[in-house]
């Protein structure tokens, strides 16, 4: 088991065209942490995975591993378990032998080889299939067989990269739950990277958000922090997007009043807004973005609509038993005009009626021009 120090690294693939994959790159994982590393694709989580494992080089910046820089430690000397989305399986082996073939090659002896199959065969519930080929094998079994592999190595920090993206959506779920137990199971530090930000949501002591690499930008890494905390305080615009399905809707504004703990925006469209955050360093007159999840959106006529109200035009409406999703249109919103409503209940509405909704001030994010969160004094709870 072990720390995982990552300081000021920098990944430059290209040093002709001067052009970052990963700048200042900052996280400190401790022993035993879930770690998700997440982002849209291509803004080099693979990366950065790639350069804890020792397979790609890190062009500056230090990475420790247990207090010790491994930096230019090969990656068969940091104790390093991967995992990948393509299983990487040796066709020709059976379960057994795929998993025992690390350790043959470090000339361990049968009988601990033996022990430790046999153990990863259990955990990962693999006992009946041992003889098998991996061609005989589900996706899931197979991406079991990986990680079995890479189990009984005994790493000391798991690396996963996009595991489960092979799988159909149902067994992508059963897995991600066993992936949770397995890690409860071995306490080990594991670091996992998806695009998915639901896997990030459900898996991760602390996900680490990371975009692709704006030419001037000091960093990609956006945000480092706790499910709760990017939901809750997303620290930007870019973060507050990607966390949360559907995505957080985002109305142009103005700010025209800052009380100590309350600040009132006025839409574009000039419905007037008490949002429950702290814009004391910034000034009337400051455009800026009101954010509020779908889910945190309420009946106009609400004795919850603290904040005020929003009108829109309903555009479609998707009812799937257990959520009803209301899509409307917002001259006001920034995202090409649409408005997203979740709700428990059903709204009898048809498309093209005029809805207004109600916003809790406890439910608005308030973001400066350049996309910097202001503190929110207030946390809406969905009761
Ligand atoms: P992600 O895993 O988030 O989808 P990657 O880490 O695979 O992203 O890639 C990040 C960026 O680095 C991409 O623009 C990709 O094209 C580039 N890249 C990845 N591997 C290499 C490589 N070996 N040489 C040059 N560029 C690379
Ligand atoms: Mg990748």
């Amino acid at each position: 088991m072990a720390d995982v120090l990552l300081s000021k690294v920098r990944k430059n693939y290209n040093p002709a065209i001067l052009k970052d994959t990963l700048r200042n790159i900052n996280l400190d994982i401790k022993d035993g942490d879930f770690i998700v590393f997440v982002g849209p694709s291509g803004c080099g989580k693979s990366t950065l995975l790639r350069m804890v494992a020792g397979l790609e080089d890190i062009t500056s910046g230090d990475l420790m591993i247990d207090g010790k820089r491994v930096n230019d430690v090969p990656p068969s000397q940091r104790n390093i378990g991967m995992v990948f989305q393509s299983y990487a399986l040796y066709p020709h082996m059976t379960v057994y032998e795929n998993m025992a073939f690390g350790l043959k090659l470090k000339h361990m002896n049968k009988q601990e080889i033996h022990e430790r199959v046999i153990k990863a065969a259990d955990i990962l519930g693999l006992e009946a299939f041992l003889e098998r080929k991996p061609k005989a094998l589900s996706g899931g079994q197979r991406q079991r067989v990986a990680i079995g592999r890479c189990i009984v190595q005994q790493p000391s920090v798991f690396l996963f990269d996009e595991p489960l993206s092979n799988l159909d959506a149902a067994l992508r779920v059963k897995m991600r739950i066993e992936i949770a137990k397995l890690q409860r199971e071995l306490q080990a530090t594991m670091i996992y990277v998806t695009h998915d930000q639901v896997e990030a949501m459900t898996l991760a002591d602390k996900i680490c958000v990371l975009s692709p690499l704006k030419q001037n930008a000091e960093s990609n890494l956006e945000q480092f922090g706790s499910p709760l905390e990017l939901y809750n305080h997303p620290g930007n615009l870019f973060v507050a997007g990607f966390i949360g399905s559907p995505k957080m809707n985002f109305l142009k504004a103005e700010i025209t009043a800052i009380a100590e703990k309350q600040t009132t925006v006025k839409l574009s469209t000039g419905e007037v807004i008490v949002a429950d955050v702290d814009a004391n360093n910034a000034q009337v007159g400051d455009k800026v973005t009101l954010g509020v999840r779908p889910e945190h959106l309420v009946k106009a006529d609400s004795e919850k609509a603290t904040g005020g109200c929003v009108k829109g035009k309903v555009e479609v409406t998707e009812n799937l038993g257990a959520e009803f999703f209301m899509y409307m249109h917002s001259d006001a919103s920034e995202v090409g005009s649409d408005f997203t409503v979740k709700s428990d209940a059903v709204i009898e509405v048809v498309a093209g009626d005029d809805y207004t909704v109600g916003i809790p001030s406890s439910a608005c994010h308030l973001f400066n021009a350049d996309g910097k969160s202001f503190p929110r004094t207030a946390v809406y709870k969905r009761s």
